[in-house]
């Protein structure tokens, strides 16, 4: 089940990447339950080690994890590169994997559609239902042959998503399973404001960008979170709420992305459907640019003209956004719109704790910037969407419910929950732990 990139910064980590606690081919399949780097980013390097086997996942997951996984290798070689210029002597740093080694794993995907059971192996069947989370995401359910009578349903949360977000189905939840695997990345804690908060958005907008005349940056993962931003200010646009003022998505992947959620409508919620009966592109209006070429993202660096430019990376460690935040950082007339999580070590991570002076390609600058957090955004349940959507298990059929996919203090938090709800055993499993079932 998945096969993700660690992200993050701690030292604990530092060698995570490197080594599975494996052998790649030993595996009969993977199922990748969606196309985020911290699930798929590693399949690459499975392939590369001798995993011969199909890999699993709906039509959408198959997409973006193409271009998801291409852009991943462009940057771990780019790395790469930089990392060897400033080494002196000592073993060359390598890539984990390149573009071919992505190519060869792309070959090795088989995709199936939500909502129906597919055999994958004699004694094993699998079926996706939707997550609610991004594009193409699922959670999985194994239905596992224990003998002439029974069978074992065995659950895997993924990422769970949230109701009534844009563009995409509700999560729905998994048939009643003996043994669960769930993500638990918002244990113990509430998201404040719903999904879908139009109001905010706008009145951000016109304080910067009509009253002060500044730019709004919005660093946005290219994936997902840009999309429903630009959707947003598609309704807006055809609303006549919206300022005319340029919007700008400066993001390649973005804009390879948005190509990838236009092909792929049976995805889609039905509010966004019946939306497109007025308005086809749901992903562009008049005042809407995609910004490709570097020159392009640079003219934005310098320009003075009010704008909104939506940018990734979402937590502004790398990405033309971090350029476009040097450059607006010591400026009052400009906003900082932080529309997501970000890792407390990361450039996002300090910002949105509003501090004096932050540091940027190692220049200390003043933050007099507006910074505003909309965490509506987010793509990940809170631990009440959570147990709603475990709310359908059978509490004596259930027999462990694994908990994985958060820190260890949420997982604590999410556990003590679960288990004042019935649930009978909760594991927060170690590192590399084996379990019999
Ligand atoms: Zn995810």
């Amino acid at each position: 089940m998945d096969c993700g990139l660690y992200q993050g910064n701690d030292d604990e980590f530092d060698t995570f990447n490197e080594e599975f606690l494996f052998d790649p081919k030993e595996l009969d399949c993977v199922i990748l339950s969606h196309a985020h780097i911290d699930h798929s980013g590693r399949l690459p390097k499975l392939v590369k080690e001798g995993f011969k086997g199909r890999v699993y996942s709906t039509h959408a997951t198959r997409d973006l994890a193409a271009i998801m996984l291409v852009d991943s290798a462009h940057i771990q070689e780019r790395d790469a590169y930089y990392q060897n210029k400033k080494k002196k002597g000592g073993p060359k740093v390598k890539p984990l994997y390149n573009v071919t080694d992505v190519q060869n794993t792309m070959d090795q995907f088989l995709c199936i559609g939500y909502n129906r059971w597919l055999k994958i192996d004699e004694e094993c069947d699998i079926m996706f239902r939707d997550a609610g989370h991004i594009l193409g995401s699922a959670n999985v359910t194994l239905r596992i042959k224990k003998d002439n009578y029974h069978d074992i349903y065995f659950g895997f949360t993924g990422d769970i998503g949230r109701p009534d977000r844009p563009i995409l189905r509700d999560p729905r939840s998994m048939p009643e399973c003996d043994y669960i695997i769930c993500e638990s990345t918002y244990g113990g804690k509430l998201h404040n404001s719903t999904p879908q908060d139009e109001n905010n958005l706008l009145e951000v907008i016109q304080q910067t960008c009509v009253e002060k005349k500044g730019k709004l940056i919005i660093p946005a993962f290219s994936v997902g979170r840009t999309q429903e931003i630009v959707y947003m200010l598609d309704r807006l646009a055809n609303q006549k709420k919206l300022p005319k003022i340029p919007v700008y998505v400066d993001s390649p992947l973005a804009i390879n992305a948005t190509e990838i959620f236009q092909a792929h409508p049976e995805c889609f919620d039905k509010e966004i459907l019946d939306y497109m009966h007025t308005d086809p592109n749901p992903f562009g209006f008049n005042n809407l640019h995609y910004v490709r070429s570097v020159d392009g993202s640079k003219r934005l660096n310098t320009s003075e003209e009010p704008c909104i430019i939506i940018s990734a990376s979402g937590m502004m460690n790398a990405g033309r956004v971090k350029h476009h935040i040097f450059h607006a950082i010591e400026n009052p007339r400009h906003t900082l719109l932080v529309v997501g999580y970000c890792s407390p070590a990361t450039l996002g991570g300090i910002l949105r704790n509003s501090p004096e002076t932050v540091k940027i390609f190692g220049e200390l600058k003043e933050v007099k910037m507006q910074i505003s957090i909309m965490d509506s955004f987010s793509a990940h349940g809170d631990q009440q969407e959570m147990i709603d959507f475990l709310e359908n298990q059978d509490r004596k059929k259930l027999k462990k419910l694994f908990l994985v996919h958060g820190d260890i203090k949420r997982q604590k938090t999410f556990k003590e929950v679960l288990e004042k709800r019935d649930f009978r055993e909760v594991v927060i499993p170690e590192l590399g732990e084996s379990f019999k079932i």
